[in-house]
């Protein structure tokens, strides 16, 4: 019993030490080339929110610091005329 405690937390520590590295992301609006994020360009912004309306934290999505405050700037002008919902089903 003692054994297989070790062994399990020895293993623990392998997988922990030895995780695959994460992917480096790019932010895919610096890839386009693009200064500037249209807020009505709904269909490119729907990827950056979640179903329930929230905008998802740039280390998940690898979007740049300039890109993530234009990319939330677009989000709430595209949600005050009524092209993104602020509240998601
Ligand atoms: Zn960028």
């Amino acid at each position: 019993m003692a054994d297989l405690n070790t062994e399990e937390k020895v293993e623990k520590v392998v997988t922990k030490k030895f995780r695959k590295p994460s992917k480096k992301k790019v932010c895919a609006f610096c890839v386009a080339g693009e200064k500037n994020i249209d807020f009505k360009d709904v269909a490119k912004i729907r990827k950056y929110i979640t179903e329930k309306g929230k905008i998802i934290p740039r280390r998940q999505t690898g979007v740049c610091a300039y890109h993530q405050r234009e990319l939330c700037q677009a989000i709430k002008r595209a949600r005050n005329i009524a092209l993104l919902p602020y509240v998601g089903d």
